[in-house]
């Protein structure tokens, strides 16, 4: 809290009161703290790829190259953890526009049954090795007012995560329903080992991650679900998430909803 005090004068300047103002910097602080906190999350993501990406140089550099098999692990290295830097780059550069509202939607109504289901297409290559079930359940005719390429990077971040992080030969299924309230709601479901209650307010977080080895692991920048939360909410929903421990997660988000209509969508089957 910031006070200032101010002398309250008569005409003829004699001090008759004193005003005191007080300024609530509790929020300015806490805005400071996070930009901070973030700075430093940045560097820290960004050179832990980066000194194995020079040791695995140097190792060559110092006559690792001389042996083949040294020679191919290392190439490796390199080669993983900079496509690794060049994930979290894209993923700073989508939260930087997200954050200066620079982010341009094209809203149209789009079909979300298709949607979904091209999102589970292209998440194919990676259920499969886990031999995770993919099953799209949104009822034909459900259709959102959304950006379809912002719609597909949040399902896409969703359907990797219940793959990534649910259970092997489990099952990812994803729900839409009409809410009532002119939204449309869509939930991502598996059936992995679920999230504890103190992750669940703090996974939209970014890079806040429940196992940091296994996320590493895994591929991920610890970003996916800041940019789930702030593309959703530049549409004007919102996102939540449910969990049983041992029975998987939901997570739900929801969208203005659209009439359906001729836009390549079936007809409303609804009700
Ligand atoms: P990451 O790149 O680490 O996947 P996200 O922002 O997408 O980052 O997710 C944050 C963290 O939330 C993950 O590291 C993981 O611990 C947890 N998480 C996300 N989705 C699931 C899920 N379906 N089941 C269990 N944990 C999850």
């Amino acid at each position: 809290l910031q006070v200032s005090v101010v002398a309250l004068r008569s005409p003829t300047g004699a001090e008759v009161g004193t005003v005191l103002v007080f300024h609530d910097v509790t929020r300015l602080q806490q805005l400071e703290a996070i930009r901070q906190d973030f700075v430093a999350n940045v560097s820290h993501e960004l050179r832990t790829p980066l000194s194995l990406i020079k040791s695995a140089a140097e190792t060559l550099l110092d006559g690792g190259k001389n042996d083949p098999a040294v020679n191919a692990r290392f190439l490796e290295i390199i080669d993983k953890h900079a496509n690794r830097l060049s994930l979290l780059i894209d993923d700073l550069l989508t939260l930087s526009k997200l954050d200066a509202e620079r982010v341009e939607l094209d809203i149209r109504s789009v079909g979300l049954r298709a949607a979904v289901q091209d999102a589970l297409d292209d998440a194919l290559t990676l259920a499969q090795p886990r031999a995770i079930a993919l099953e799209n359940q949104v009822p034909v005719g459900l259709s959102a007012k959304v950006d379809a390429a912002k719609l597909r990077q949040v399902l896409g971040n969703l359907i990797e995560n219940a793959i990534k992080y649910g259970r092997e030969r489990g099952r990812v299924v994803v729900q839409g329903r009409a809410t009532g309230a002119a939204m449309v709601e869509i939930a991502v479901c598996d059936d992995g080992p679920g999230i504890p209650a103190e992750a669940r307010s703090r996974v939209f977080e970014r890079f806040y991650r429940v196992d940091k080895a296994r996320s590493r692991e895994q591929g991920g920048t610890g970003l996916g679900l800041s940019i789930v939360k702030n593309l959703v909410q530049a549409h004007g929903g919102e996102v939540r998430v449910e969990s049983e421990l041992g029975r998987g997660a939901r997570f739900f988000f929801t969208l203005p909803e659209a009439e359906a209509n001729g836009n390549g969508t079936a007809p409303s089957a609804r009700g």
